[in-house]
């Protein structure tokens, strides 16, 4: 029934292995195997010549890469905002990673820190960046073990000279995944989404212009600079461009975190990926986006799943946590469970998601749904809340009046 909460063990136990979260996890590839096989070389040479740094840039604007954190704002053209702006800037790392169902960033940092690493400290070279600073999730115990033994190492033996890296812990708040209540939790205040503008290139954390960029899109800098940004943006399905990495969770036989194009369907996810549908289940449906991205019926299982191509269905692929369900699920039970985290997260600043999360929570477990009311309900949440948490908060409860009706027959 709850297939949104169960996705967070699976993650543990399939995607990673089970003794992840032991104090001996995996400690993935280390810095002297790292720069073995060339690792910070690119950081050099941007660091040397001011051509390779051009060429960075040219290369992650032809790959068209966007945030992978959920907001799909285009990397390069971040990178050129914050680098306009006057000094000193910083650079924060959202690996926050909250989403329900959404695990990649977590798969990368233990098999490669240090490549993250990299692209981080080539984003703040060719940003004149003074200062990184990684918000890390606090649940995240190996992880964080891990990356500072990497930080370690590579201050140890610097390939060029570094800005100050700081390894910071979030506190298990959802909403501290949205940029600007990361930056009120960096600064050390209660992590409460800022209103906007000004925005956070141009005012961002001690007010100074910031470059914010989730883990697994500084995790390609390095890739699509050696290999071309044509050659990213040459991936892709369905007349989709690029790859990225899919958390797949709920009913299939095999979840984890893959590697797959841009605009793949989820039924091709399911099953070129995943093994199929779990033993016994049968699709019923599948968020495309974790518990905020809504869900969508069987019917729609061939819709590419990419930036924009799920909003005329009411949908977004945010941070591409693929949770499936089966006909052993309710969609009804899924988007009384989001609602209910929403409502457990929402921060209290602004009443159309304190209160409406909460209210609607309420009328959802009732045995039949004022549908009007639940509708009118998510208009204001949607329009008038400041933030995504309020915003999007409505997305299940509406996918599921909309595509479920069987399910509320009775009323
Ligand atoms: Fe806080 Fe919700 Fe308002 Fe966002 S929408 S600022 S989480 S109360």
């Amino acid at each position: 029934q709850h297939v949104v909460q169960r996705a967070s063990l699976e993650n543990v136990q399939t995607a990673i292995g089970a003794g992840a979260l032991s104090a001996t996890a995996a400690t993935g590839i280390d810095y002297a195997a790292y720069r073995a096989d060339g690792g910070y070389e690119l950081l050099k040479a941007c660091h040397d010549d001011d051509a390779t740094a051009t060429h960075v840039l040219t290369q992650l604007d032809a790959s068209g890469l966007r945030g992978l954190g959920g907001a799909g704002f285009p990397a390069a053209r971040k990178w050129r905002i914050v680098a306009g702006e006057p000094a000193p800037r910083y650079l924060v790392v959202n690996l926050d990673e909250g989403e329900p169902g959404t695990f990649k960033d977590r798969e990368v940092l233990e098999r490669d820190p240090h490549r993250m690493l990299e692209g981080a400290l080539i984003a703040a070279q060719l940003c004149g960046c003074e200062a990184i600073y990684i918000y890390l999730r606090d649940e995240y115990a190996a992880i964080r073990r891990q990356m500072q033994t990497a930080i370690d190492a590579l201050l140890a033996d610097p390939p060029v000279p570094v800005p100050l890296i700081e390894l910071r812990r979030g506190a298990g708040a959802y909403v501290c995944g949205e940029e600007s209540a990361l930056i009120e939790s960096l600064e050390g205040k209660r992590g409460m989404p800022r209103l906007r503008p000004p925005y956070v290139a141009e005012r961002g954390l001690f007010g100074r212009p910031t470059l914010e960029h989730n883990g697994e899109t500084l995790f390609w800098v390095r890739e699509i600079a050696e290999r071309g940004g044509a050659w990213f943006a040459d991936e892709g399905r369905h007349g989709r461009s690029g790859l990225r990495r899919y958390s797949v969770s709920g009913r299939v036989a095999k979840p984890g975190v893959y590697l797959a194009p841009a605009g793949i369907t989820v039924r091709e996810l399911i099953d070129e990926y995943a093994g199929g549908m779990a033993e016994g289940h049968t699709l019923y449906g599948y968020f495309p986006g974790g518990a905020s991205g809504g869900m969508l019926p069987a019917r729609l299982a061939d819709v590419p799943l990419d930036f924009d191509t799920l909003q005329p269905h009411g949908c977004f692929i945010g941070s591409a946590a693929v949770i499936v369900f089966s006909t052993a699920d309710r969609a009804r039970d899924l988007a009384l469970n989001t609602m209910r985290f929403f409502a457990h997260e929402s921060c209290g600043r602004c009443t159309p998601c304190r209160v409406g999360t909460d209210k609607a929570a309420g009328l959802m477990a009732k045995p039949v749904w004022d549908a009007e009311l639940l509708e009118a309900l998510g208009e204001v949440m949607r329009d008038a809340s400041i933030c995504g948490l309020g915003q999007a908060a409505p997305n299940a409860m509406a996918c599921a009046m909309r595509y479920f009706p069987e399910e509320f027959a009775d009323g």
